[in-house]
């Protein structure tokens, strides 16, 4: 996918890798509050879905002096084209959930962001100010981030979460240049085996692509029934969002599920374009 050009903000430009998404915003002045938050962190990536109402004078007031955060912001009309190029997302909540995703606190999101930003796109998505993110959304991410708030007043204010995830993106980067990764803090925020991988890791859209396959498998197959799911393919989607899928990956399950469609005489009625046999390198498999 096209990589927006974006113009770097302020000497001090933290990493345009690291991508704020809102989600369905509705009150323009916690859009300025949040490019403010941004800024005096050093960063500058933020992309607006669906916004109630974007740019208008409020969030320009709010923003006081973050105007060039607003100017360079991105709006588009769904979460997929948010994540569509980034290869970790991760969604932040005030509560729990009825089926529970991994779950980390604001330091170790921001270790494991830093790291993966170093190389490509990284998404921290925030939801609506009424209701949050829905659990459609919530399981398009890799990670589930809570701030440990008070358990009986859970809920920030969209930008104050937001300034918190920020200050801890800061935080892992000014002490990077302190003492990089062979301080101990930063060790034990980083997640083992990440770093030196021999394949690129999946894009969210490859992961999506990958799920809506599995789906049509399951039930070419009669093991899923898209009327009575259940909870069969949000507890799938957790199992593989937690292996953290690379390219290679996607293309060997991909790879599989064209093959039981083909021995289930299936693959005519469901064969799309993206759902051929993918090739494999040998030396990978
Ligand atoms: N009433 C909503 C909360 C909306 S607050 C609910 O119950 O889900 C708006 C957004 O701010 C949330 O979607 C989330 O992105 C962020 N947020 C607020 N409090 C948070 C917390 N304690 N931990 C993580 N994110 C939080």
């Amino acid at each position: 996918m096209h990589k927006p050009a974006l113009p770097a903000v302020g000497a001090d430009t933290f990493n345009d890798q690291i991508r704020i998404v809102l989600v369905e915003t509705s009150h323009s002045g916690n859009i300025g509050a949040v490019a403010r938050a941004m800024k005096n962190m050093s960063l500058g990536n933020l992309w607006l879905v669906n916004p109630q109402s974007f740019p208008d004078e409020t969030s320009y007031a709010r923003s006081a002096g973050a105007s060039d955060v607003l100017d360079r912001a991105r709006v588009v009309g769904s979460l997929d084209e948010a994540l569509e190029d980034c290869v970790l997302v991760m969604g932040t909540s005030a509560r729990g959930r009825k089926v529970p995703w991994p779950v980390i606190a604001p330091p170790a999101a921001a270790g494991i962001a830093r790291e993966y930003a170093g190389k490509e796109p990284v998404a921290l998505v925030f939801g609506r100010e009424n209701h949050g993110l829905s659990n459609d959304e919530l399981q398009r991410c890799h990670y589930h981030i809570h701030i440990p708030s008070n358990p009986d007043y859970s809920s920030l204010n969209l930008s104050m979460a937001v300034q918190v995830m920020c200050y801890e993106l800061r935080m892992h980067y000014l002490r990077s240049l302190e003492g990089g990764k062979e301080s101990p803090y930063l060790k034990s925020m980083v997640e083992p085996g990440d770093e030196g991988w021999d394949v690129a890791p999946a894009t969210a859209g490859d992961v999506e692509g990958f799920f809506d396959h599995l789906e049509q498998v399951l039930v070419d197959v009669d093991f899923h029934r898209r009327n009575n799911p259940r909870q069969l393919m949000t507890r799938l989607r957790r199992l593989f969002q937690r292996a953290k899928l690379d390219q290679m990956e996607i293309n060997i399950l991909r790879g599989i599920l064209t093959a039981v469609q083909k021995s289930a005489g299936t693959n005519d009625k469901t064969n799309r374009d993206d759902a051929s046999v993918p090739e494999q390198d040998e030396n990978h498999v």
